[in-house]
């Protein structure tokens, strides 16, 4: 006998109280949580997925597993993984077939493929406007909440971007099966792509895998941990680097000049060395035979026991790796594809496409650290080192576009971000423009269309302080999108997709991406756009910007209708708003 164990259909609710759940992604340990473990559920859609898609089917006789699927699910059941389903059916809102036809096939699915711990069901048809239907995050949410855990604790596995996009839009990790009515343009957006549900399951075992360190880790003392290069990159790497403070006495930074703010707001950090590292920096000055006596000698005098070298995939460690043999660091770890020969204790390996703060974290796993109990494996920041954000965007809830980058490609063309601001602040949102010195002329461009400028006012730590109380972050892929994740505020991402965006994308926080996947750039890691008018990102609609803010929930906080949303310009002391923001 079926007895549905989720909470039923969600109510055709906005989703202001969503937001709050979406805002709570540092959730404390949950009961029958495994420590530090990536996830607690998988989500999983039904038709096409679980089961061969019969379109609006309220016959149980027609229900077919997808090939292995009973074995596969029950290998998650194994792990101590909780399993619901999220399904649209809007059949029920059409006429197509009765909730008791509905109930009948759902059993009928148990009954082949073993207990679910919840269902989730989203009755209504498109025009609705619910907030469960996926591609909106309430199934998600509401399914993580009956499984007594968090979104950003799950992983759904879907055969269609609407899949894809809840999952993102939840701040849940997103795995596609594509069956042959998956469109090429939906399997090229999706994080993460496996061929069919048994692959998908071993996707997921093997990404907890990955992170599990073997054993508890015994105290050890000095550990220096290197990670030289941009401020993203370090970001990306404060998992990994908390999982090695968790049981070292004491932890040593190594990074590089353009890293080094991030590196200030990173927690675990007992001292931070800065030094740029030609092998690694992207416009490198040459080697320097003095410079590298003088750094080896640096790294001596930290006197550590060991070193965790984090890198990207197409960086080498090994030539640190060598002065730190030099500095007589006893112990080295690193991901290494190329042989390390004596410079490596531990040479661990990483799939391609495994997100760029998991490969840091398994790295720690594999040279015997793993994160505290009670920590998430998302991104963090020290918030008590944030300093107090630049006077001008008033109260919190704002959107705030940065459209520029230090790499070209993944930023966002200015014409876009300028039609941007003025689709956004015609709609009643309160658009904060940002960059850095250097973009003060890009900043003042786009927010002469309706936004706040406060290009060139912000540096690292001011640009948290100002994305901490925002509603929104619209940005390409680029370092602030990656401070985003670690405060919470969700992402609308014009991701370029010169890299790939289920390594790269935000991490645990609610996305929704944007721009052509499958654009001619894809995986080229270039620097400038190699396609004319850089068309994976310009071709994108302003409104699907709109679109996407509704999604994840943001509210515009001013009634329709452009208005002087900041009064002045944002210099003095006392900035005053005027009309509906003054609150
Ligand atoms: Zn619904």
């Amino acid at each position: 006998m079926f007895t549905p164990r989720g909470a039923g259909n969600p109510p055709a609710v906005r989703r202001d109280h969503e937001r709050d759940q979406c805002r709570s992604a540092r959730v404390a340990p949950g009961p029958g949580r495994s420590p530090s473990g990536l996830f607690d559920a998988v989500l999983l859609d039904r038709d096409g997925t679980l089961i061969e898609d019969v379109p609006y089917n309220g016959d149980p006789e027609k229900v077919r597993p997808v090939p292995g699927a009973r074995e596969a699910l029950d290998r998650l059941r194994a792990a101590g993984l909780r399993l619901a389903v999220v399904t649209n059916q809007s059949g029920l809102a059409r006429g197509l077939f009765t909730h008791d036809e509905l109930r009948r096939v759902n059993a009928r699915v148990e009954e082949l493929l073993g207990p679910f711990d919840a269902w989730q069901i989203c009755p209504h048809g498109e025009r609705d406007d619910c907030a469960c239907r996926k591609p909106a995050p309430g199934l998600v949410h509401a399914a993580a909440r009956a499984l007594g855990t968090s979104s950003t604790r799950c992983v759904l596995v879907g055969d269609i971007s609407a899949d894809m996009n809840a999952a993102a839009a939840a701040g849940a990790a997103g795995i596609m099966v594509p069956t042959p009515a998956t469109r090429a343009a939906e399997v090229a957006a999706a994080p993460t792509v496996a061929d069919d549900l048994p692959a998908a399951v071993t996707q997921i075992l093997d990404r907890i895998g990955l992170v599990t360190a073997p054993g508890p880790s015994p105290r050890r003392g000095t550990v220096l941990v290197v990670r030289s290069d941009a401020a993203g990159d370090v970001l990306v790497t404060g998992p990994g680097i908390r999982a090695v403070a968790a049981s070292a006495e004491r932890v040593v930074l190594l990074c590089g000049p353009r890293g080094r703010i991030a590196a200030d707001l990173l927690p675990g950090i007992d001292e931070i060395i800065e030094w740029p590292l030609p092998w690694i920096d992207g416009n490198p000055a040459p080697v320097d035979p003095g410079g590298m006596r003088a750094l080896t000698d640096r790294l001596t005098a930290v006197h550590a026991d060991e070193a965790v070298v984090f890198t990207s995939f197409h960086q080498s460690p090994l030539p640190l790796a060598l002065l730190l043999r030099m500095a007589g660091v006893p112990r080295i770890s690193a991901i290494s594809d190329d042989y390390p020969g004596s410079l490596l204790d531990v040479r661990h390996r990483v799939p391609v496409g495994v997100p760029e703060p998991e490969r840091a974290l398994s790295l720690a796993a594999a040279a015997g650290f793993a994160l505290a109990p009670d920590d998430e494996p998302g991104l963090r920041l020290r918030a008590e080192r944030l300093p107090p954000a630049p006077a001008g965007p008033g109260e919190a809830g704002y959107v705030v576009l940065h459209p520029g980058s230090s790499v070209e490609t993944r930023a966002c063309p200015p014409e876009l971000a300028t039609r941007i601001v003025r689709v956004l602040d015609a709609a009643g949102y309160r658009v904060v423009v940002t960059g850095g010195p250097g973009e003060r002329e890009l900043t003042a461009r786009v927010a002469a269309a309706g936004g706040l400028d406060l290009g060139g006012r912000t540096g690292l730590g001011e640009l948290a302080a100002i994305i901490a109380r925002a509603g929104a972050l619209v940005v390409g892929n680029t370092g602030p999108a990656h401070l985003a994740a670690a405060l919470g505020v969700p992402v609308v991402s014009l991701f370029a997709p010169t890299v790939p965006f289920g390594q790269w994308g935000p991490y645990r926080v609610p996305t929704v991406r944007l721009g052509d996947a499958g654009a001619a750039c894809r995986d080229s890691r270039a620097t400038r756009c190699p396609v004319p008018g850089h068309p994976c990102l310009s071709a994108v609609e302003p409104g699907r910007v709109l679109a996407a803010l509704r999604l994840l929930g943001v509210p515009a906080d001013v009634p329709a209708g452009p208005a002087a949303r900041f009064a002045g310009p944002p210099r003095g002391p006392a900035v005053t708003a005027t009309g509906g923001v003054a609150r």
